[in-house]
């Protein structure tokens, strides 16, 4: 402790360690305390495991997320003529979803803020998949955001360093730590950043399933209500959907195919189950904006949604008629036997596309604009012997034996039926 200091670090984490609550006071001085750097990364290191292993009450978490909130600026869009709404997804594997889903909820008439991050591990990210259209740019200014919201309706770019930088600094310490899985902090970490871009509403898409950070259900819905009570507590109306996460969402996996993939969800065709997972949040988006009257599925079928998205990324520098990279190689994964399609582990798919260069293993490592997989098939599939059933595209033969491997075990042919869980699991309103 410095002779100035209001708190002593260590006391704080012996409060938390031996279950009593931590007072407004110690939380919000620990928290500036670690951004100004004056308690080191091992003691906050130590009081993270504390809040892991003993949680935080409603008002410890909503001083929490107040103090990461407060270490940053917040976004003002109270000046727009539309009212705001943004989605957040917990991230899965070939979710390709806010591509589509922005520009659609700004077509019913809503300003949609999505900022957004890069992919790290298995899942990947939106900013990167648009950044394989050539001349996107992902770096906005604060006044740019807000002209692009006013003159096309939706934007989806890079959080600024000046959104809760106390997130960016705890999160890289939980990382290490073996403390990211912990529904306060998850749940702080997510709605600071939300709550300081400044919309009115959110809509939270929390994967749940093999390929989702949240395995099962129970704690998938607990981490739901508890980032719905801080929305509320925050003035920010918000809702949570349960989806499923088992199997990839739709056919492709990778960032110039995921593309791919969300412009034919805009131009009307596409996986229906991108399609449904797309107008379920929607609507919900909607309802939250106070808009009525609108058919998100009839602004994917009549054009409109894709006009808003082709008008987004111009106003990024990017060419929405371009070309995307195409992998040199594409090698394929065939039916063992004839059958029944029964499993097409998200997890599995998801570790492939990453290692044939989709994903990155380290912050700053590059990716690939055109690695990536395509599921030739979908679970409930019938299937013949020899049949493809992956396509594995990648600009880095080396990368194939590793990626092979992931799959081992996460394909399965079998007798069937296929009892797959619905798409849609649960809605929690606040
Ligand atoms: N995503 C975030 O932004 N924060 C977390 O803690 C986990 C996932």
């Amino acid at each position: 402790m410095t002779a100035s200091s209001e708190f002593d670090i260590v006391e704080v984490i012996r409060t938390k360690r031996d279950l009593a609550e931590l007072s407004d006071a110690q939380i919000r001085w620990a928290l500036d305390a670690y951004v100004r750097g004056d308690v080191a990364d091992e003691q906050v290191a130590a009081l993270l495991m504390a809040v892991l292993l003993n949680g935080l009450s409603a008002r410890e978490l909503n001083t929490w997320t107040a103090a990461m909130i407060d270490s940053g600026e917040r976004l003002d869009l109270s000046g727009l003529s539309r009212p705001t709404v943004d989605k957040h997804s917990t991230g899965g594997v070939g979710d390709k979803v806010s591509l589509i889903l922005a520009p659609l909820v700004a077509a019913c008439g809503a300003a949609v803020p999505q900022l957004s991050g890069r992919g790290l591990g298995h899942t990947g990210g939106t900013l990167d998949k648009l950044e394989s259209i050539p001349g996107w740019r992902a770096v906005l200014t604060n006044d740019e955001i807000v002209a692009q919201l006013d003159e096309v309706g939706c934007v989806i770019c890079a959080a600024g360093d000046g959104l809760a930088p106390a997130d960016r600094k705890l999160y890289a310490l939980r990382d290490v730590t073996g403390t990211v899985e912990s529904i306060p902090l998850i749940s702080a970490s997510i709605m600071s950043k939300k709550i300081a871009e400044g919309t009115a509403s959110l809509v939270l898409d929390v994967k749940v399933g093999i390929g989702a950070f949240m395995k099962d259900h129970a704690r998938a819905a607990a981490l739901a209500r508890t980032m719905v009570g801080i929305g509320r507590d925050n003035g920010v109306a918000t809702v949570a959907m349960l989806t499923d996460m088992d199997t990839p969402l739709g056919r492709a996996a990778g960032n110039g195919l995921e593309v791919r993939e969300a412009v034919d969800v805009l131009r009307g065709g596409g996986p229906a189950d991108v399609v449904d997972v797309t107008v379920a949040l929607a609507t919900e988006m909607l309802a939250l904006a106070g808009i009525e009257g609108e058919d998100p599925a009839a602004r994917l079928n009549d054009g409109s949604a894709y006009d808003v998205y082709r008008r987004m990324i111009a106003a990024q520098g990017g060419d929405p008629d371009a070309e995307l990279d195409v992998a040199p190689t594409v090698v394929t994964i065939d039916a063992d036997r004839a059958g029944v399609l029964v499993r097409l582990d998200a997890m599995g798919v998801g570790v492939a596309a990453w290692r044939l260069g989709a994903g990155r293993a380290r912050k700053e490592d590059a990716v690939s604009a055109a690695a990536g997989v395509i599921c030739l098939a979908k679970p409930g599939d019938q299937v013949v012997a020899g049949q493809p059933i992956l396509e594995l595209h990648t600009d880095n033969v080396d990368t194939l034996e590793r990626s092979i491997a992931a799959l081992h075990g996460a394909v399965e042919v079998g007798d069937g039926p296929f009892n797959g869980s619905p798409l849609i699991l649960e809605r929690i309103y606040g």
